[in-house]
Parts: C-alpha cells; structure tokens; sequence
C-alpha cells in the first residue's frame, strides 16, 4: 500500500477486499467499529479473530432489519399468554368440577360465564400467536398495533369483568 495519498488509503480500507474470508471481514469491521457481542455484551473493537475474547462463542456477519417493530406482537402474546394462564386454570376447573354454581344475579352469572369462556378460547389463539410469530411481523404495521391494542383492551376488560363477577357471586 502506498503511502502518497492517506485519504484514499483511507477509503481502501473501508471496502471489503472480495478475498476476504467472512471471518476476515468481521475483524476488518471490529477492528473500526465498537459492537458487543450478542451474549455478554462484551465490548468487541479490536478482536483478532471471530471469537468472544470474553465468553468464547464464534461470532459471524450478520443482516438485521432496521426497522422491525416488534412490540405489537409482544403486546399480543403477553395479553393472550396472561389471558391464556387463566383459561388453563379455567379449563382443568370446568372439566374436573363442570362451570362454577350459578349462585348471584343472573347478569352477573352471565358475565362471569362469559369471561370464563373468553380465557378459555384465549388458550388456542395465544398458542397460535406465538407460532405465527413471523407471519404477523410481516403484516402490515397498522393491523399489527390494531390487534395488539385488542388484545390489551379484551385482556384488561375481561379480567375486570370477570372478577367483580365473582365478587359479587361470592358476596351473594
Ligand atoms: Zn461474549
């Protein structure tokens, strides 16, 4: 390399030389770039090879996605697996004992039926949002954060339902 010009050395030094191995590029760019490694955070600028200096794992050239949101689709499985535990519960109950007597106003009878059938049919479709989780993410973002808020709004006003229903079942 030749020392007459340092800014297009410079430049040079920024592209990948096509005969470099994945391994050679990854130390190329660590050796200009402070990142850390994906398990323990250890700072990795300045690695000599592909490998945590700190806990050992091989590391490789990856492509991220800059603008995956991915909190839609947590909403959604945390609201449905909070809804989801309960419908199990519910599930064992209804099988092992049939549905609670019908003790209180019928309205709130009705109410708190309403909701246990709610938590239960919450067991399949939490299960299937966590299976699907990549064909949501590729939904469009609007109908993502659309389902996500209905999941909040039925997971909120179901458990609320269901237990003033049972508060007053039990104060009857
Ligand atoms: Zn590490």
């Amino acid at each position: 390399m030749s020392d007459s010009s340092t800014i297009s050395d410079d430049l040079v030094d920024h592209v990948p030389d096509p005969g470099d191995s994945d391994e050679q590029q990854l130390v190329r760019y660590l050796s200009e770039h402070s990142d850390e490694c994906p398990l323990c955070n250890y700072n990795l600028r300045g690695v000599t090879r592909a490998i945590c200096p700190e806990c050992g794992h091989g590391l490789k050239l990856t492509v991220g996605l800059t603008d995956l949101l991915i909190w839609p689709w947590a909403a959604m499985a945390v609201a449905l697996c909070l809804l989801a535990g309960l419908g199990l519960m519910c599930l064992f109950m209804v099988i092992l004992e049939g549905m609670p007597p019908d003790n209180g106003a019928p309205w709130s009878v009705l109410v708190r039926d309403l909701t246990i059938y709610v938590f239960m049919a919450s067991v399949p479709i939490a299960a299937a949002v966590v299976f699907l989780r990549k064909r949501i993410l590729r939904m469009p973002t609007s109908k993502q954060k659309t389902l996500a808020w209905s999941c909040i709004g039925i997971c909120i006003v179901n458990f609320t339902l269901f237990f003033v229903s049972m508060a007053i079942a039990m104060r009857t």
